[in-house]
């Protein structure tokens, strides 16, 4: 046996430390504890120490949209590519088109750039 401490015993000192218990549980398998916050504002588990959660709905959902976003941003762009790649393998090219599809790319381009 290692020398586990009880769970219980180091909530009751991080309570003490000034930390807040949150209402969220800890990420890992079969944990279940309650989640704390630090005074410095790091959020840990008892047990588990430094867990990676994200704190807010808010949080999960700008995690989630980024990671979406650059997919997308990704696949408009091939699409792009591709469609300017036809319409310059066309016979007859529409400047116009040529000239909106350029603009959809200078777009796709600078906002993959933002971040
Ligand atoms: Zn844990």
């Amino acid at each position: 046996m290692k020398n586990e401490k009880d769970p219980t015993k180091i909530m009751a000192e991080l309570l003490k430390s000034g930390a807040t218990m949150l209402a969220e549980i800890c990420p890992v398998e079969g944990c279940n504890l309650p989640l704390f916050k630090l005074k410095s504002g790091e959020v840990i588990c008892p047990v588990h120490g430094r867990v990676h959660i994200v704190k807010t709905d808010e949080e999960a959902r700008l995690v989630f949209t980024q990671v979406y976003t650059s997919q997308i941003l990704e696949k408009l762009e091939a699409y792009t590519l591709k469609t300017i790649d036809s319409l310059l393998n066309s016979s007859d090219v529409d400047p116009t088109d040529l000239i909106k599809w350029l603009e959809v790319l200078e777009r796709i381009q600078r906002l993959k750039t933002k971040k």
